[in-house]
């Protein structure tokens, strides 16, 4: 069972403790309590039967940690594409500056400083939709190759069914025990050395389907500095999501 109940702080009966954060608590059957902190919002998780002033001093302990989180995930969105005319997009591990231009035929163009978006009466959603477009189309060109080329490196072409795209929330490959290997095409706005890590990641699975010793064995054997790249998307991957 879970409960909700939406408490500020401020409104509660403890008037000594004004906190800087509002909070929904969420009531459930755990034995400990948690602070959850997503996108501009603070869920507190509680075991059923806690007392609220219970609640607020857990509250109260986690209040520096809870407005550090705040402050990172406002920075993160501000890093988060910004599709406008003027706006900005990390692509390639630098940024550029997005630019509209008016053309009948929907077309991409990268320049030192700039993305081109060439496109009719462009707003942002439209803009984006040129954009994934794009990407999706590079994406199909470059990956399969690449994907195939590797695999037959490894001795592993014959395991290797078929390379397909598909945008999902949270990740940027997958690999099927049938060989089916699926890469999220934003990911084509990372830098190339890091998409040849995502290939080398997925490509790895179809002789180990699991990320045991043996595995990052064969993924080291071909990409020697694969933790800088997972390092790198750890770090900068919100800045990809469109
Ligand atoms: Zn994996």
């Amino acid at each position: 069972m879970i409960v909700r109940d939406s408490s500020p702080v401020e409104g509660t009966a403890k008037q000594s403790l004004t906190l800087p954060v509002d909070y929904t608590v969420v009531r459930g059957r755990r034995k400990t309590m948690a602070v959850l902190v997503r996108h501009e919002t603070v869920e507190v998780r509680v075991p059923l039967f806690v007392s609220q002033a219970q609640i607020q001093d857990f509250v109260s302990a986690h209040v520096p940690w809870i407005l550090r989180k705040l402050a990172h995930k406002a920075e993160q969105d501000a890093q988060r594409p910004d599709l406008r005319d003027g706006g900005s997009l990390h692509y390639k591990a630098r940024t550029l500056r997005v630019r509209f231009v008016s053309a009948v035929a929907e077309h991409v163009d990268v320049t030192v400083d700039e993305i081109r978006i060439h496109g009719r009466a462009l707003t942002p959603e439209r803009a984006a939709r040129v954009l994934q477009r794009w990407l999706l189309a590079e994406a199909r060109e470059q990956l399969p190759a690449r994907t195939r080329a590797l695999a037959e490196y490894l001795q592993l072409g014959g395991r290797l069914k078929e390379v397909v795209f598909r945008k999902t929330r949270s990740k940027w490959g997958h690999c099927t025990s049938g060989g089916r290997i699926q890469y999220n095409w934003l990911i084509m706005l990372a830098p190339d050395a890091v998409i040849d890590y995502m290939i080398c990641h997925e490509v790895c699975h179809l002789r180990h389907m699991n990320h045991s010793p043996q595995y990052w064995a064969l993924v080291e054997s071909v990409c020697p500095d694969h933790r800088r790249y997972v390092r790198w998307l750890r770090t900068h991957e919100h800045r990809l999501w469109l």
